[in-house]
């Protein structure tokens, strides 16, 4: 069975990350999106929060699995028996990073975990919680880069 690990803050989840949940179950047995827990210097959401949105937003997709973890990806990765990472990639600024992650994932599970990327499709390339967040916190209109789910909670 192939299962990948897709993690992150989700804080909160957008179009961006659906698009690629949504992918990767065509692609592995099993998708498990990991909430990453006390990672925000500046949250928006609660862990639980996140959690409850990904769930009413997700409902339709097969082959998913939600959980939250505290530590190294690469650990909670061998707990859930997944030998995959899943990773969405939007511009040339995001490679930097994300090669360095898998590099260094790679060294941490001794080439047990390999990392897998998914392009974002230009519609969803310019989206980012941190963005859909500063739009939130100065009251702007972020209904064109996450769920309905989601505008319809911050909306409140
Ligand atoms: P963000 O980078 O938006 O703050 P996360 O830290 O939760 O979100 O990112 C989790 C994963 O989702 C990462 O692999 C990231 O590259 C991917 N991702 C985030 N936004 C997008 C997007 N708009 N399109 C494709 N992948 C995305």
């Amino acid at each position: 069975m192939k299962t990948a690990i897709f993690a992150g803050s989700f804080d909160p989840i957008t179009n961006g990350h659906i698009e690629i949940l949504k992918k990767g179950v065509k692609i592995f047995d099993k998708v498990i999106i990991a909430v990453a827990g006390n990672s925000e210097k500046k949250p928006l959401l609660s862990v639980e929060e996140r959690i409850e949105l990904i769930k009413a937003c997700t409902k339709n997709i097969q082959n998913l699995e939600i959980g939250a973890f505290e530590g190294l990806t690469v650990e909670y990765a061998k707990v859930k028996n997944a030998h995959f990472l899943l990773r969405g990639l939007r511009s040339i600024s995001d490679f930097d990073y994300e090669f360095q992650m898998a590099q260094i994932n790679e060294d941490l599970s001794e080439s047990e975990i390999e990392t897998c990327f998914i392009p974002a499709s230009t519609q969803n390339m310019y989206i980012s919680s941190s963005m859909v967040k500063e739009i939130c916190f100065n009251n702007g209109n972020i209904s064109n880069y996450v769920p309905k789910e989601v505008f319809e909670y911050l909306k409140k």
